[in-house]
């Protein structure tokens, strides 16, 4: 092991990395993985699906090398509503002055007065005083008239605007099919790569996440599904909100937009809502969006990005993520061992409430013996660590929704099981090479041994099922003593 990855490889809050021209080379991937990346993440809004199939191939080589199980995420561009192309690719816009925007599509912007939108609804869908964000909110213009085809405007926060940025309206509402053309082309893509993940943006309700499932299903393969929170319709109805976490397998709190659509006040309060929320549904989750953004340019974070993460980990976050900073910043790597470090140091603070136990609902058998499990590891003296031999990762995904200072080993056979659990807090996979092992605990203890992850004496909290290589089948739990 190297001095970085000896430095770097204790946080239990997994990182999620976005590739691109700055790290996707084999070189920057091995050195991100070495820093500690657990995810990598291919975002569809940009490259080509040959370039992404090429970074996936690369993950796993690298992975191979370096004897670790990561997972990959594809990140869907949804129906992100952007401006057209502007004169020269940028004009400048002045507090004050009127602007209109254009839906027709043979529409070309020739000054600073007019420009194009190809979201041929918009005129249907804003009213007079509405507030429309550009650029994450950089631009801001309030509508004054609606005339066929033209959106008047006045500017109400000016500056420079450059091409293609993107348009949300204060408040949520420019409704867009989720899964757009592009979209459904890029999961024939993330098929092809094998992506363990696939997000998908703009998630407006549980039927976007079914839709998404059954297009990866019909492209011939099964990823985990992620909803991208950041439409205000979410963050104002708690009821849909639980819905879309309840039909997907993991969310992220997508910071970016939902701040631009909410405001920021409100962001803060959403942030631990749906981090709580996701928890108590038992999914997984991600925090994202410019954690660690000064380190774009720079290469240490400012106080209020260590703190940003920090509080991230304190909220119970599975998984933070860096998106510019990895995909086009010049300190990638920098990046992802300040992450690793800042969650390290935050973990070992007492600050995480634990979820109290006694009395808790249990819904089946796996549930009840995760929860109890937990319990066990958590509160009975010389617990060094939990074992689940798993099939599906759902074991360990139930135990990691409860705050524990004990890693859990997730021992499977199953290569996609691996890279699965490589998302969720507190697990670690263990690959068994054997096809008998998912009920077999002595033979994990062996394994743990020859790693130097226990000693004699230490005890050992495992979880197995009576039958092996049955999915859901987990309904043992045994305390074992390392002789
Ligand atoms: C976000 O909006 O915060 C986000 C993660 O999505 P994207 O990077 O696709 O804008």
């Amino acid at each position: 092991m190297t001095e970085l990855q000896k430095k770097t490889h204790k946080h239990e809050t997994k990182i999620v990395a976005t590739l691109g021209p700055s790290s996707d080379s084999p070189e920057k991937i091995a050195e991100l993985m070495q820093a500690g990346t657990n995810v990598f993440r291919l975002n569809f809004s940009h490259g080509t699906a040959e370039g992404h199939i090429q970074t996936a191939q690369i993950i796993r080589e690298c992975a191979k090398v370096q004897q670790r199980y990561v997972a990959i995420l594809a990140d869907l561009q949804g129906p992100k509503i952007r401006i057209a192309d502007l004169p020269d690719g940028a004009v400048n816009l002045t507090v004050g002055d009127a602007i209109a925007i254009e839906v027709n599509k043979d529409f070309i912007s020739t000054d600073n007065t007019v420009i194009g939108c190809d979201f041929i609804t918009l005129p249907q869908q804003v009213k007079i005083d509405d507030i429309l964000l550009l650029d994450d909110g950089f631009i801001q213009l309030k509508v004054d008239t609606i005339e066929g085809t033209r959106v008047h405007c006045s500017i109400l926060v000016g500056g420079k605007l450059k091409s293609k940025k993107g348009i949300n309206k204060r408040g949520g509402g420019l409704s867009a099919p989720s899964l757009t053309s592009k979209d459904l082309n890029d999961i024939k893509s993330a098929a092809k790569a094998g992506v363990d993940f696939m997000a998908v943006s703009f998630v407006s309700c549980a039927e976007d996440i079914h839709q998404a499932r059954k297009h990866a299903n019909d492209a011939g393969f099964n990823p985990a599904i992620i909803a991208k929170i950041e439409r205000a319709e979410l963050a104002n109805d708690l009821d849909l909100l639980d819905d879309v976490i309840r039909a997907s397998d993991g969310v992220m709190v997508a910071r970016g937009d939902l701040a631009v659509e909410i405001g920021d006040a409100a962001l803060v309060g959403m942030q631990k809502h749906i981090i709580i929320r996701a928890r108590e549904l038992e999914r997984f989750v991600i925090t994202a969006t410019q954690m660690m953004e000064s380190m774009i340019n720079q290469p240490s974070p400012t106080r209020a990005e260590v703190m940003d993460v920090a509080n991230a980990v304190l909220d119970g976050t599975d998984a933070v993520m860096l998106s510019a900073e990895t995909a086009a910043g010049s300190y990638p790597v920098e990046a992802v061992c300040a992450v690793a470090n800042i969650c390290n140091g935050t973990e070992t603070q007492n600050f995480i409430p634990r979820r109290r136990i006694v009395d808790i609902q249990l819904n089946t058998v796996e549930e009840a013996i995760a929860t109890y499990a937990i319990a066990t590891a958590n509160n009975l003296p010389g617990v060094k660590c939990l074992v689940a031999l798993t099939e599906s990762g759902n074991t360990p995904l139930l135990m990691s929704r409860y705050n524990t200072s004990i890693p859990i080993y997730a021992f499977s056979k199953n290569l996609s099981t691996l890279q699965r659990t490589a998302m969720y807090r507190w697990v670690h996979p263990v690959a068994t090479g054997s096809d008998h092992l998912s009920n077999d605990p002595d033979e994990a203890i062996q394994i743990l041994k020859q790693k130097g992850l226990v000693h004699k004496g230490d005890k050992i909290v495992i979880t197995s099922g009576d039958i092996a290589n049955k999915t859901g089948g987990t309904n043992n739990m045994r305390i074992a003593v390392v002789s």
